[in-house]
């Protein structure tokens, strides 16, 4: 069914069919175990879907599939680590055989990556790491689950968690991975309205939501560690401290940011933005890039940047 709806102050022709109905539908949902993921997650099985959990991280994940069993949804944990795309083609099977199809899929897994204050500083393996759950992990996603959900032919909607700081000035490496999923999210859109597709997309750009984001490291695997065996520093750790300190005093909670979604999934919304007080820094960037100026220095818009000031 087609209609016309207003985009961008001219007339834009626009298909609606995407997903509307929810119960019995399946969903899956990366980085599940925590935070965000565990949100979206929940909230999915509230609606009466099926929800598969995948998480790398085995203890938080089980957890967290036996708490949603405790409330009678129908769930399954599927350990993953999405840098993998064995892993990730693995997960697609347990889900077909424990469900039999794919409609919502969240490539929601991430991590923060180091806290180095200029890009250089980063070591290779800080690159492979992060680059490796935040854009391969979306890639494998993409890669395997599309073809499965395009056979279905059934309404769907793929949702990759970015970050509003693939909106902003780049910074660090974790700035890279997220404008990418942004780049990558809208390549998919435009392939999925080329094909006339019934699935529909979302990039997801959250400003600061109270999850566990901070303690990322948690999860980085040994053979990725800048120092083997090392563990995390003091310093690392006191500034894990304080922006968990800073999520808990003005983040958004996650059910909250899973409410969002929930509902840009209904109404087929491509850009899903948590927060407004990044506009201005969104808008900057775009005026520096039209009238061909350098970058308008970055400012403070969620207290970060003061944390990862050197001697702060
Ligand atoms: P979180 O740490 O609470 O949850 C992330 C989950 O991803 C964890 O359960 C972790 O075990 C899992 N994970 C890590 N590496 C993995 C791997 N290799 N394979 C599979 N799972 C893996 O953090 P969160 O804030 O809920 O993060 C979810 C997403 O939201 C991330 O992509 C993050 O970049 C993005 N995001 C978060 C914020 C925020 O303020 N919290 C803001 C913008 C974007």
């Amino acid at each position: 069914m087609y209609h016309w709806q207003p985009a961008g102050g001219s007339p834009a022709l626009i298909r609606f069919g995407a997903m509307q109905e929810f119960e019995g539908k399946v969903a899956v949902v990366t980085g599940a175990a925590s935070g965000i993921g565990l949100a979206m997650a929940s909230r999915f099985a509230s609606e009466g879907m099926r929800v598969v959990l995948a998480d790398v991280e085995a203890p938080a994940l089980d957890a967290a599939v036996t708490r949603l069993r405790q409330q009678e949804h129908e769930v399954l944990g599927v350990v993953t680590d999405v840098s993998s795309a064995s892993a990730v083609e693995a997960l697609a099977q347990q889900t077909l055989d424990a469900y039999g199809g794919v409609h919502i899929l969240c490539n929601n897994a991430g991590v923060g990556g180091g806290f180095t204050t200029a890009i250089w500083e980063s070591s290779l393996k800080d690159w492979q790491w992060t680059m490796g759950v935040n854009l391969w992990g979306v890639v494998h996603g993409v890669h395997t689950f599309l073809p499965i959900m395009l056979d279905q032919d059934e309404p769907g909607h793929i949702v990759n968690t970015a970050s509003s700081a693939g909106l902003m000035p780049g910074n660090r490496i974790y700035g890279v991975t997220k404008h990418a999923v942004v780049a990558l999210t809208e390549a998919l859109w435009d392939g999925l309205m080329q094909r006339e597709s019934k699935l529909r997309c979302s990039v997801l750009c959250p400003g600061v939501i109270n999850t566990q984001i901070m303690f990322s490291a948690r999860n980085r695997p040994e053979e990725l560690q800048n120092l083997p065996g090392a563990s995390v520093s003091d310093a690392e750790r006191d500034r894990s401290a304080r922006v968990k300190h800073l999520a808990e005093m003005s983040g958004m909670s996650p059910d909250d940011a899973a409410a969002i979604v929930f509902n840009a999934i209904r109404d087929e919304q491509f850009w899903i933005l948590t927060h407004d007080d990044i506009d201005p820094v969104i808008r900057t960037r775009m005026e520096d890039i039209l009238s061909r100026r350098n970058p308008t220095p970055r400012t403070d818009s969620f207290g970060l940047r003061a944390i990862e000031q050197p001697g702060r």
